[in-house]
């Protein structure tokens, strides 16, 4: 017989396994929530689109486009597609081909995989996860601060612990050219010591000459020409304007003049929240502003601002957070004894999940013994007992896996029982059930 090779997953993509999913589902539960409080709407796109998407959008002198895209030849059609390295180019994109702005600004988000080739390591992947926020057609800077004032108040629905947040401004176009010419002049002064990739964009793209992570370089870069210094008044305004709403709401930031993104779309107000938990890949956060985007990929000239946070950065961030709540999977396990309270055990199930909780009917035959252990191991907060005895009385044990008292309740009562019992739990970290229909 072939001996078949073992296939395992392609590096840098994760399994999320079922003893990790619960901590992605509550923190993604968390994100919409707060998304639906400040008006902002779910945009499903696909995960592949045209790749001349997101080399116009995101920018062709950029390490995503440069080296980090899946991109692939169709072999059906030779049509070139790529797997979509963020959301915000196939948001502007669906908002154009659907008009969705025909009438009035739109705040949408999207939550889901991205997929960008770089060198696996903590806190970076080659598929990981984004929420990307975007107020479209909104020209600031109240949407701007408006969108910082958010994030402060994420970070406080999780409790977490150092972060920080780095503000800057990339001025209007104009600006940004007389800076590139005086840019590329000091950098042809330094052009001994750049690297490979600085040699190349030195020219194409010198302000990401200043984005680079490579610490021989550092030191250039902190005394280039700042940026912040070809600001003309109107971007003074727009900045000084997100500034004071920042004030206003009393969130602390510090201005980084070196702070450029990695995309090439952004305009006036950028930003990122950074932490020092996280090791090397810090950056929880990054957003600002895109007035050109909508037009470069062919809509109707359009301001925007928006956001992106890295989920499992964020998730780790939290768990470091949180002081360490092992909530259980379950509300209630059931376990039963003889093919008569199997079946009824099965119904019983039903009737809890009709009150709300949440419930694990054992599957298959098992001493009780046996079955009390994986009661155990699923963490659940009860386990209901059904044996010949308890089903020739019409009731069933409830045993409270916390503190191993037990007590008998009739069939009818046992939702009621249990729903009651999980709530005046609540306070010991038990997810709250969802309130009880009359039963
Ligand atoms: P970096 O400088 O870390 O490469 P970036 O500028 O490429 O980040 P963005 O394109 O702004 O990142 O993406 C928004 C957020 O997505 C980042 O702030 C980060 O939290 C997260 N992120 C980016 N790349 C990865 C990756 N390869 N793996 C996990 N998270 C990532
Ligand atoms: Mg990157």
């Amino acid at each position: 017989m072939d001996t078949f090779k073992k296939v395992t997953a392609i590096r840098g993509m994760n399994d999320v396994l079922p003893q990790a999913s619960g901590r992605w589902e509550r923190l993604e539960q968390h994100v919409r929530d707060w998304l639906r409080s400040y008006g902002y709407a779910n945009l499903r796109t696909p995960v592949l689109e045209h790749t001349r998407l997101f080399t116009r959008g995101i920018g062709e002198v950029t390490d995503i486009v440069e080296k980090e895209m899946y991109t692939f030849t169709d072999a059906l059609n030779g049509e070139s597609l790529t797997l979509r390295p963020e959301f915000t180019a196939g948001t502007v994109r669906a908002a154009i081909e659907h008009n969705l702005l025909y009438d009035a600004p739109r705040r949408v988000y999207a939550l889901g995989p991205v997929f960008r080739h770089e060198r696996p390591q903590r806190g970076r992947y080659r598929q990981f996860h984004q929420v990307s926020v975007e107020a479209l057609g909104f020209a600031g800077p109240d949407v701007d601060a408006e969108q910082i004032l958010m994030l402060a108040r994420l970070w406080k629905i999780l409790g977490l612990k150092d972060i920080r947040l780095e503000l800057n401004s990339l001025g209007a176009g104009e600006e940004r050219a007389a800076h590139r010419a005086a840019l590329i002049a000091y950098l042809e002064q330094h052009k001994d010591i750049l690297d490979e990739d600085g040699l190349r964009r030195m020219y194409a793209n010198p302000l990401r000459v200043l984005d680079t992570k490579n610490p021989a370089l550092q030191e250039m870069a902190a005394g280039a020409p700042r940026l912040l210094d070809f600001l003309g008044e109107a971007s003074r305004a727009h900045l000084d304007g997100v500034r004071a709403r920042l004030d206003d709401a009393g969130i602390a930031y510090t201005i980084n003049p070196r702070l450029v993104r990695g995309l090439d779309y952004y305009n006036l107000t950028v930003f990122e929240w950074v932490t020092d938990r996280l090791g090397a890949q810090g950056t929880v956060c990054g957003g600002g502003r895109y007035d050109g985007l909508i037009e470069l990929v062919g809509g109707k000239p359009a301001p925007a601002v928006g956001f992106a946070i890295g989920m499992e950065r964020l998730l780790d961030l939290w768990e470091q957070s949180k002081d360490e709540v092992v909530g259980q999977a379950v509300d209630v396990y059931v376990l039963h004894q003889g093919d008569a309270a199997a079946r009824r055990a099965l119904q019983l199930g039903e009737q809890l999940r009709d009150a709300g909780l949440d419930v694990i009917v054992h599957a298959g035959a098992a001493s009780f013994k046996s079955q009390m252990k994986r009661a155990d191991a699923s963490r659940a907060a009860y386990a209901v007992i059904l044996g010949d005895d308890e089903l020739a009385r019409g009731v069933a044990s409830v045993k409270c896996l916390g503190d191993g008292s037990q007590q008998a309740v009739g069939f009818d009562a046992l939702a009621g029982t249990l729903v009651d019992a999980l709530s005046a739990d609540g306070d010991a970290g038990m997810p709250e059930p969802s309130a009880a229909p009359p039963v």
